[in-house]
């Protein structure tokens, strides 16, 4: 049996596949937010509570937001911030009594997709979740590619490439960075960007809906945003040119993405046809945490 478990920022996943990949156990708690210690205590309570239902012990394998330092063993870049600094890679193996395995959330998504979702035929996958932030992993030949700095597939905290007016140096970011991809394509910002632009505080689902029922507005900030999205991605097909690129998170539900972004993205490719696909998760918000499940292959 393979346990994994999603650490998320409103919430605690937990599943146990077996080997056909077959969801047999789904538990969820709200985060213990600002809370390492209570965090801690949510993850073992989820592990003894299947374990206890099983009958067996399973491998474990956590996604997280951010990623383990490889220089300190602490986490690091956690939107959960809470999580920053603190020895979760020694403290939940003691605690739990066996290894356990850890990625960044974003490549717990990847690699699900990649094993037996959307992705599950392309070599070179590069998987994208779209919600509150824009997190990015990458995964060849069923391996998570980690880094050096255990940052691969981290495009939300590249500058927008190709800036136009009024995009540079472009809003603050949470990374102390300004103009960063996050800025602009986060689901947030697309509410912020309609709200700029006359619109009233509603969320980027709304916006979505309004565009679909032909509200001017809604569509002028919604091919804004595709635009954008397609000169973002064009930078990562031109680094390692992914067959399938999938998107996760809140704005992967927006349906007109699948087919205008690839027809935005061509001028910014270095290549004379682009035959990357770009895809919304098969496993949709079960992705992260299955991916955690399959850090164990
Ligand atoms: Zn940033």
């Amino acid at each position: 049996m393979r346990i994994g478990i999603d650490l998320g920022g409103t919430k605690i996943e937990a599943v146990a596949i077996d080997d056909d990949g077959v969801v047999r156990v789904r538990r969820r708690v709200p985060s213990p937010r600002d809370d390492y210690g209570r965090t801690l205590t949510a993850v073992i309570d989820l592990v003894r509570e299947i374990e206890r239902d099983a009958g067996t012990r399973g491998t474990i394998g956590v996604g997280i937001p951010g990623t383990i330092s490889p220089a300190t063993g602490l986490v690091k870049n956690a939107n959960s911030t809470w999580l920053n600094g603190r020895p979760l890679a020694d403290d939940l193996p003691r605690l739990l009594e066996r290894p356990v395995r850890f990625a960044n959330d974003a490549n717990c998504f990847a690699l699900s997709e990649a094993v037996d979702g959307a992705a599950a035929d392309a070599d070179v996958v590069f998987g994208v979740i779209i919600g509150t932030g824009t997190g990015g992993g990458v995964v060849v030949h069923r391996r998570i590619v980690e880094g050096a700095n255990s940052i691969a597939g981290e495009w939300g905290h590249n500058p927008m490439p190709a800036p136009r007016d009024g995009e540079w140096p472009g809003p603050p970011c949470y990374c102390g960075r300004t103009g960063c991809i996050e800025t602009f394509l986060s689901g947030p910002a697309i509410a912020r960007d309609y709200q700029a632009s006359g619109g009233a505080a509603i969320t980027a689902r709304e916006i979505a809906q309004r565009a679909r029922d032909g509200e001017p507005l809604a569509s002028i900030v919604l091919a804004r945003y595709e635009e954008r999205l397609a000169r973002a991605l064009a930078s990562i097909i031109n680094v390692f040119d992914p067959g399938v690129i999938v998107l996760g998170g809140g704005v992967s539900n927006i349906e007109r993405l699948y087919d205008s972004v690839p027809a935005l993205w061509a001028p910014h490719v270095f290549s004379d046809t682009v035959t990357t696909r770009l895809v919304r998760a098969a496993h949709g918000d079960s992705s992260g945490v299955r991916g955690a499940a399959w850090l164990w292959d």
